[in-house]
């Protein structure tokens, strides 16, 4: 589909009226109603958007001419004739997500039903382990679409999480100085010659979770991911939560020891001094050391150096018992900490995502055990402990509908509406 015709106001002439502003609209809505909800038939589509028969119908056959909806067939009827289907064409546009942590990436390409159409590809590269990591990812990015016969021009935008501090007014990173002072929406844009969308990795996840995972149909939840850091996503009546500056969710940097260890922030004992996996390695390399006998040390032949929190998780996995205990210890305090979410925020649920969640029940039941501690009563019992099913995949998919609704504010304007699920891009494309 070519760049013209996928502009909103492509049919309706040029000189824009009221009635044209109506039309652009009401495209704009549908596009959110078939990406949101997916298939439709013309009288649910007249019902939400409070549109007749002959409009919607002439509609469908426009969009279908700019290659935006499909018909996907006849389906059952409710008395009556049969009714015909229609929903957004997958390829009208692609969007390719980038995952940037900061010792490895991930990046793949979706299409508009959130398919994926390439695998996700792993990168042994992130923003802590080269100074590059910009062309490395342009470079493997590239390779990626080779690979799986995609044409640039067939992607509408990109989407990046990153950790980190991001100001969500200017759109800098106060964590990553290789990006300078620039919006990082600008450096990506400018890297890889797309309209770039960014949000920070937690948030995205806690997206991801919202939009295709275990928070689907709930409306509030908090998602904690647990990988080297730990961080907090806030979803309250359905959106993200960003707090006044964007930095909600600095849950790793809450102090659980006032005698403990000196964190990277600058403050003593954090918790992510003590449940993080950063701190987990540390501590298991600390105890392996000293003489502690864990299949741990096979797992990396012996150099110590080479454990990560992946290391420590398949060996509790395993019924290695010292990887078990160290989950274990991680998992009281951050049911002290999660009791703290709790009795403020009174969530649905939580959800445990990131590199932890590969531990399934051995964190989440001396969590469940330890909040019992901590929490009162009828608190607790409201919320449920969830691993995340998503795992690790949940930053990408978080990207998904943040591109989405920034390439439709570029094509459409900015409507009354907006997928609107919190991912209101804050430093999206222009
Ligand atoms: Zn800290």
């Amino acid at each position: 589909m070519s760049s013209s015709k996928r502009n909103g106001n492509s049919t309706t002439g040029s000189r824009p009226n009221a009635q044209n502003i109506k039309k652009i609209l009401l495209k704009k809505r549908i596009i959110e109603i078939f990406y949101k909800e997916g298939l439709k038939t013309i009288a649910e589509l007249c019902e939400t958007t409070n549109n007749s028969v002959p409009s919607i119908t002439n509609i469908m056959n426009e969009m279908n001419r700019e290659g935006w909806v499909n018909n996907f067939g006849i389906g059952e009827s409710k008395g009556g004739r049969k009714p015909a289907i229609y929903g957004l064409n997958p390829r009208a546009g692609l969007i390719a997500a980038i995952d940037l942590s900061r010792k490895d990436s991930r990046i793949g390409v979706f299409n508009l039903h959130n398919e994926q159409v390439s695998d996700i590809l792993e990168i042994n590269d992130g923003l802590d382990t080269t100074d590059n990591i910009l062309s490395i990812l342009k470079k493997e990015m590239e390779n990626l679409w080779k690979k799986n016969s995609i044409q640039k021009k067939e992607i509408l935008g990109l989407g990046v999480t990153i950790p980190g501090l991001i100001d969500i007014k200017k759109g800098v990173s106060y964590s990553y100085p290789i990006f300078g002072n620039k919006p990082l929406k600008e450096v990506f844009g400018k890297q890889f010659g797309l309209p770039s969308t960014i949000e920070h990795d937690t948030k995205a996840m806690a997206v991801g979770e919202s939009w295709f995972g275990l928070a689907r149909d709930k409306s509030d939840v908090l998602f904690i991911n647990i990988g080297s850091g730990i961080g907090l996503g806030i979803i309250i009546n359905g959106k993200l939560y960003q707090g006044h500056s964007g930095f909600s969710g600095e849950f790793g940097h809450i102090q659980m020891d006032p005698d403990g260890h000196l964190c990277y922030c600058g403050k003593i004992g954090c918790l992510e001094t003590i449940a993080s996996g950063t701190a987990l390695v540390k501590k298991a390399r600390q105890m392996i050391r000293e003489g502690k006998n864990s299949i741990i040390s096979a797992k990396v032949d012996n150099k110590l150096e080479a454990i990560k929190l992946k290391t420590i998780v398949e060996a509790a996995n395993q019924g290695d018992l010292f990887a078990i205990e160290l989950i274990e210890e991680a998992g009281e305090y951050l049911a002290k900490g999660m009791s703290i979410l709790i009795h403020l925020f009174n969530p649905e649920a939580i959800i445990i995502g990131g590199e932890m969640s590969e531990a399934g029940n051995l964190v989440t039941d001396p969590v469940q055990q330890k909040l019992n501690k901590y929490t009162m009563l009828r608190l607790k019992q409201d919320t449920t402990v969830l691993v995340s099913d998503l795992k690790e995949a949940a930053g990408l998919y978080g990207t998904l509908p943040i591109v989405v609704d920034s390439m439709l504010s570029r094509y459409f304007g900015n409507g009354a509406h907006g997928l609107n699920n919190g991912s209101e891009p804050h430093n999206g494309a222009s």
